[in-house]
């Protein structure tokens, strides 16, 4: 069983990095963001209640993120384990988490605030789907089409520049700093998010003691996952 926690700032490419480890050894990907995403979309009553926090950059109150979380969590759907993507974000969060549940490790990818401006800038995400795109590093084939769906790619409604800067200032405030919490009683393994995205995901596996062996079959590498 691998359970494991991934942490970052946006833009840092968690999300892509946990859709990843999670394709690559079996695991379910947990996004917090996208369970918000999706009340939003199919304008549930949460959903309403969270859209303004998501749309400014802030974070979502305590008591609906753990309710989510711990709603999730006890679907118990995996078979191997899970990335928790997005959680915990603050030191409440951390409390409640630790208390709660059990992980092998966290992974906290770094990236400097003007790196993470820049690939926020250049993000898209699919409309149907919600699959991710950066037309940096993961570009689609057609332009604005999404490869897996057809759906049209659009900009995140969170991804304006008022926003990210919010969030930035969020995370750089509220959750780096959990890490000094999580550090006292969880393997922590920090990772630069700077280079190409396989070589941060052949990093974390390899800091992870993930061998490729360990990998389900069917996978040729990161880079062919990236390359869609
Ligand atoms: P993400 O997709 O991880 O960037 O999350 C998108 C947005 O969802 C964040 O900017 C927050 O508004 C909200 N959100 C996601 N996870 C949390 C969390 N653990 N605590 C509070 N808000 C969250």
């Amino acid at each position: 069983m691998h359970k494991y926690v991934i942490m970052g700032p946006q833009g840092s490419g968690k999300g892509t990095q946990a859709g990843l480890l999670a394709r690559g050894f079996d695991l379910v990907h947990i996004s917090v963001g996208d369970i918000f995403r999706w009340h939003v979309q199919n304008r549930t009553k949460l959903g309403t209640r969270v859209q303004r926090y998501m749309n400014e950059g802030r974070l979502v109150p305590d008591e609906m993120v753990s309710d989510v979380v711990k709603w999730r969590l006890e679907i118990h759907d995996w078979r191997h384990g899970f990335v928790l993507d997005g959680f915990p974000r603050n030191k409440a969060q951390t409390e409640f988490f630790l208390e709660n549940y059990d992980i092998d490790a966290v992974i906290a990818i770094e990236l400097a605030e003007e790196a993470a401006i820049a690939r926020i800038q250049s993000r898209r995400l699919c409309s149907s789907c919600g699959l991710d795109y950066n037309l940096i590093q993961l570009r689609p084939h057609v332009p604005s089409v999404c490869d897996n769906c057809g759906g049209r790619l659009v900009t995140r409604a969170d991804d304006t520049p008022e926003a990210v800067r919010t969030r930035l200032a969020e995370y750089r405030e509220k959750t780096r700093p959990i890490l000094d919490l999580l550090r006292e009683k969880e393997l922590i393994v920090t990772v630069d998010g700077t280079p190409p995205p396989d070589v941060v995901q052949a990093e974390i596996r390899r800091r992870l003691g993930l061998g490729a062996a360990a990998a389900v079959a069917g996978e040729a590498s990161p880079v062919a996952e990236l390359t869609r």
